[in-house]
């Protein structure tokens, strides 16, 4: 059996490991699962470092999303409690 290949996105070079861990991971009903993760890297070291930044930036792009969305969560909940602590003046 042929094995599962996982070319670089960018010069299509074969990938190869640099680490493998396995990770816990918690599921619905307070149990656990195992899985296996793994890095892997372009064998060319230049290539690598220009798909590690371009990873680095969309991980800044996805943390910005993130704390936006977050941001804006946080701003809809401060106008629920000022809305409700309103209500609770009127009432008085
Ligand atoms: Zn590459």
């Amino acid at each position: 059996m042929k094995q599962l290949t996982n070319p670089c996105t960018r010069c299509g070079k074969e990938r190869i490991l640099l680490k493998q861990w396995d990770e816990v991971i918690p599921t619905f009903g307070n149990s656990t699962t195992m899985v296996t993760r793994s890095t892997n890297i372009c064998p060319d070291p230049e290539c690598q470092k220009v798909v590690d930044a371009e990873l680095a930036v969309q991980r800044k792009k996805r943390d910005k999303i993130k704390s936006d969305r977050e941001e804006k969560l946080q701003q809809v909940a401060d106008k629920k409690q000022a809305d409700k602590d309103k209500l609770l003046e009127d009432e008085e």
